[in-house]
């Protein structure tokens, strides 16, 4: 039985949202997207939303509004999806990596602190697989002018002791990509506590224009806009937009079968080598990926058997100074648990409609490999190994 990585729970009675947006004469920012804000303000419990066309448009158009750039540091996870990296690069300031803790994989809070310098003017915490950062104990280890982006992501339904993202952070950034758990195909949103963070995005969401699309006209004479700032093209179409609300309002149902699977999971593989990452006391997570670590060396052998029996599995993620454009660089240290994460890291299928009999495939196939995994390597007889010169 083939089961795929990921299946989206979108249907054709969406279209009738979309027909609806059709009908108006507005196709790109306008009401619809204003409503989805207001519900994303009611959701985080936060004055400020706006939806962006991805999290990287979103990310770039917050760090435009920072005016961070050319001479600044970013701190950021080595172990994350590469954007949140790339997002530095792009606005032309340069990415502080530090290691995740071994046990949650959520970045380092001590190599954060120990990593500021006076070019630090902000940091990326990830709420890696659906788990969030403790912001608030985060805060508290970082000099006050130093701001803390949110990388949400993986956490639009997470929360640690009653908090939401965005709450504490300067902003938090959420994905709506096509595999995310809420999605609209692409988007995003940055939420802020921060009038003036706020006032900011408005423009550099929208090339830096002093007044937005929909504003231009209002009071029926054209008013001139200006650019006073650099912005980016980074506003959600409300044929977008308009696909997000009804699962703002399904997302705690969804929450509820993300951990039953996560649990049949976790109870599956209990007696095997496999392991995953541990969640806190006092911490919801998304469940956004079920991402396990095999271990051997044998993480691409157990992929391509996964992917033989017709399963989808990814991997979430390879550490991201490991990649050709960070390692070229030549200049970052090696963050060890990040690097062996990456090495031996593989993502289970895991979306709200994945039936049972599915999921005992996955788990079928998977067990299917652990003798594998678990064989010893074969001895070489002590006449035919060469020695190793001795280093001194
Ligand atoms: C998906 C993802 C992003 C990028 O989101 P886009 O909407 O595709 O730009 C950034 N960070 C993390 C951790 C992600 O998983």
């Amino acid at each position: 039985m083939a089961v795929p990585f990921y299946r989206h729970a979108l249907s054709p009675a969406c279209s009738e949202r979309v027909a609806g947006v059709l009908a108006s004469p507005f196709l790109t920012s306008g009401p619809q997207g204003a409503r989805v804000e207001a519900r994303l303000q009611a959701f985080f419990g936060v004055p400020h939303a706006k939806l962006t066309s991805s999290w990287t448009q979103g990310a770039v158009a917050t760090l435009l509004a920072l005016g961070i750039g050319p001479g600044d540091e970013v701190i950021v996870p080595a172990m994350t999806f590469a954007a949140t990296a790339n997002v530095v690069r792009l606005v032309g300031a340069a990415p502080v990596f530090v290691d995740v803790d071994p046990a949650t994989l959520l970045i380092d809070r001590r190599q954060v602190a120990a990593a500021v310098t006076p070019r630090t003017r902000a940091v990326i915490p990830v709420h890696l697989y659906g788990q969030m950062v403790d912001i608030l104990a985060l805060r508290r280890l970082l000099p006050p002018a130093v701001r803390i982006i949110e990388d949400a992501a993986h956490c639009f339904e997470g929360r640690r002791d009653g908090r939401r993202p965005g709450q504490d952070g300067d902003a938090a950034i959420f994905s709506f990509y096509a595999t995310k758990n809420v999605t609209c195909g692409e988007g995003g949103a940055v939420v802020t506590t921060d009038p003036d963070l706020a006032a900011a995005l408005v423009q550099t969401v929208l090339h830096g224009m002093s007044a937005g699309a929909a504003q231009r006209f209002q009071g029926g004479t054209y008013r001139h806009w200006d650019i006073a700032r650099l912005g980016t093209k980074a506003n959600l179409p409300d044929l977008l937009a308009v696909l997000l609300e009804p699962q703002i309002d399904g997302i705690e149902a969804q929450l509820v079968r993300r951990e039953r699977l996560c649990a049949r999971y976790e109870a599956a593989l209990a007696d095997t080598p496999f392991t995953w990452p541990v969640i806190e006391a006092g911490a919801v997570s998304a469940r956004h990926l079920f991402p396990i670590h095999v271990p051997g060396g044998r993480r691409d052998a157990v992929l391509q058997a996964l992917g033989r029996a017709g399963i989808g599995a990814t991997v979430n993620y390879r550490s991201v100074p490991s990649l050709t454009l960070y390692a070229a660089s030549g200049t970052i240290p090696d963050l060890p648990v990040s690097r062996r994460w990456g090495e031996g890291t593989l993502s289970l299928p895991l979306f709200p409609d994945l039936r049972d009999e599915e999921q005992d495939e996955v788990i079928a196939v998977l067990r299917a490999q652990i003798p594998a995994i678990e064989a010893p390597a074969i001895e070489v007889p002590a006449a035919l190994r060469r020695e190793e010169p001795a280093l001194v």
